[in-house]
């Protein structure tokens, strides 16, 4: 059973991590397309990257050497629930047992 913060005003802090990722969502025949199978989506994808330059070359090079055209771009972050008066000395991703505001 969780601890319940439900009327502590928590503040949402960005964290600087932010990275990126794309899928390749082309659309391909299927291997049995005439047995009446749908089309399913190539489903390539980059690792995370840092920069959106990065993902951009990622799917540069994965055009170039097959041709597709369609992708899913995807960008994630993080953030810290912060407490009224801050987040407690030493804590980093848990608050001690027992927290009060
Ligand atoms: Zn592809």
């Amino acid at each position: 059973m969780g601890t319940s913060y439900r009327f502590v005003d928590f503040l949402v802090r960005r964290c600087e991590t932010e990275d990126r990722k794309a899928v390749c969502v082309t659309s391909l025949p299927g291997a049995c397309a005439s047995a009446g199978f749908l089309p399913s989506d190539c489903g390539a994808a980059s690792p995370w990257l840092t920069t959106g330059e990065q993902v951009t070359d990622w799917m540069r090079h994965h055009t170039r050497d097959t041709g597709h055209l369609r992708f899913e771009r995807t960008t994630r972050d993080q953030v810290l629930m912060e407490p009224p008066g801050g987040i407690p000395e030493g804590c980093t991703d848990t608050l001690p047992k027992g927290w009060t505001p």
